[in-house]
């Protein structure tokens, strides 16, 4: 399995909570690297511009809202099968349905402060970082 690269956010109520490092430390102990990261308050340009794909969803103003309503840390994460790795320790979307380990289910205040995003493919794993990060900010 190649080494590849993922996108993750640290959600406004993990930041609030000041969890961005013990999230971060569920990250590399599951063989995630953090090559590049940067604190940021999102404009609600960039939350509706990130989720647009979600637009049409009931909870998309709600999403918005949150995740403008306190600083994320957007980071990019490399490891063997980056993607799913992030995914498997991330936990199902909703924290009454993730596994006992990961970190929504020992985070995450509900479906929608669900303390962590993390790209779904390797297609928009690519899209999602440029969406935030130029090269020369990633360091590997
Ligand atoms: P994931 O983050 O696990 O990939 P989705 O892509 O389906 O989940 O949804 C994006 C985000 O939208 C979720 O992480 C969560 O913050 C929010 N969300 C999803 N479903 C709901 C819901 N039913 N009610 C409120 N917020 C939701
Ligand atoms: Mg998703």
């Amino acid at each position: 399995m190649a080494v590849t690269r993922t996108f993750s956010i640290i959600k406004p109520d993990a930041t609030k909570r000041n969890l961005t490092g013990a999230v971060t430390a569920k990250l590399e102990e599951a063989g995630l690297r953090v090559v590049a990261s940067k604190r940021i308050h999102m404009s609600r340009e960039q939350a509706e511009g990130f989720y647009a794909v979600h637009k049409e969803r009931p909870f998309f103003g709600e999403l918005v809202e949150f995740m403008m309503s306190e600083p994320v840390v957007v980071q990019v994460l490399e490891g063997e099968d980056a993607v799913k790795r992030n995914r498997d320790v991330m936990g199902a979307t909703n924290p009454a349905d993730a596994d006992e380990g990961t970190i929504r289910k020992e985070f995450a205040l509900s479906i929608g402060e669900n303390s962590v995003h993390g790209s779904d493919s390797e297609e928009n794993a690519a899209i999602e970082i440029a969406f935030f990060f130029n090269d020369d900010e990633i360091v590997g």
